[in-house]
């Protein structure tokens, strides 16, 4: 049933979606859509129809602000970066000046690697970016502890146990432990809290390995007498995790 009302409405349709009508054009669109079915069909397909037109423009900001961003974590890296050449200059510096060789800049120069070249990856990478920094960080750990090791017994005279003893085994209990998460991350569809729980239960025996090798547990026979110290925790926030977990997918549905 179409009146003049109609006509008027829907030649106030387009403004009236874009909000360029006033106040009481508002009502009296409104008002008369209350009332026509007609009308009321007409603008919702002009709204959609609207909205997807102006979608470009939505996108073309958001690949804007992208830019911006990328321009921004690029000016970030360089000023990182001189951050760093300025601070592993100045140690070697300060340290060829107090002992009259190089000792422990070496450890910084390794330190300031140890975080860059990973931390690059991750920043750098699109793909995989976790998998990757992992395994860069994998491989230059070693070297790494090779050259804490000919710092501490060159310029600091303590022998070489620490090495084998204690940094090498201990490094490869959480490599195994970072690897064996990341795993099931990448495999396992599972919501994040999920996740959490699972790492807190596997760090259990990798914190109680690690305190076998470094002495404060005599081996796993200890473990029942040492619950409070290398495994409450964990289970604790296992339990909560899996509390959450529940819950949070109980919501998704
Ligand atoms: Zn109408």
């Amino acid at each position: 049933m179409k009146s003049r009302n109609c006509e008027i409405v829907l030649d106030l349709l387009p403004n009236y979606i874009e909000k360029l009508t006033s106040q009481g054009t508002n009502e009296f669109v409104e008002e008369h859509m209350q009332e026509c079915t007609d009308c009321k069909t007409v603008y919702e397909g002009m709204k959609t129809e609207i909205q997807t037109e102006q979608m470009p423009e939505v996108k073309e900001f958001g690949r804007f602000l992208k830019g911006i961003k990328k321009k921004y974590v690029h000016i970030l890296e360089v000023i990182a970066l001189a951050i760093g050449m300025i601070g592993v200059a100045t140690c070697f510096i300060v340290d060829i000046a107090m002992n009259r060789a190089l000792t422990w800049s070496l450890i910084v120069l390794g330190s300031v690697l140890m975080l860059y070249v990973p931390g690059y990856v991750l920043l750098a990478e699109k793909k995989n970016r976790i998998g990757k920094t992992l395994a860069v960080l994998s491989v230059l750990i070693l070297p790494y502890l090779c050259v804490m090791q000919y710092v501490l017994e060159r310029s600091f005279s303590i022998e070489g146990a620490w090495f084998q003893t204690y940094a090498c085994p201990i490094v490869a209990i959480w490599l195994v432990f970072a690897w064996m998460v990341y795993v099931e991350v990448r495999i396992v569809k599972w919501n994040v809290f999920f996740h959490i729980a699972f790492a807190c239960l596997l760090a259990i025996p990798a914190n109680v390995q690690t305190n076998i090798v470094a002495g404060s547990l005599s081996g796993w026979n200890e473990f029942g007498t040492a619950f409070m110290e290398v495994g409450f925790g964990n289970v604790a926030a296992v339990l909560l995790c899996v509390i959450i977990g529940f819950i949070y997918c109980g919501k998704q549905k």
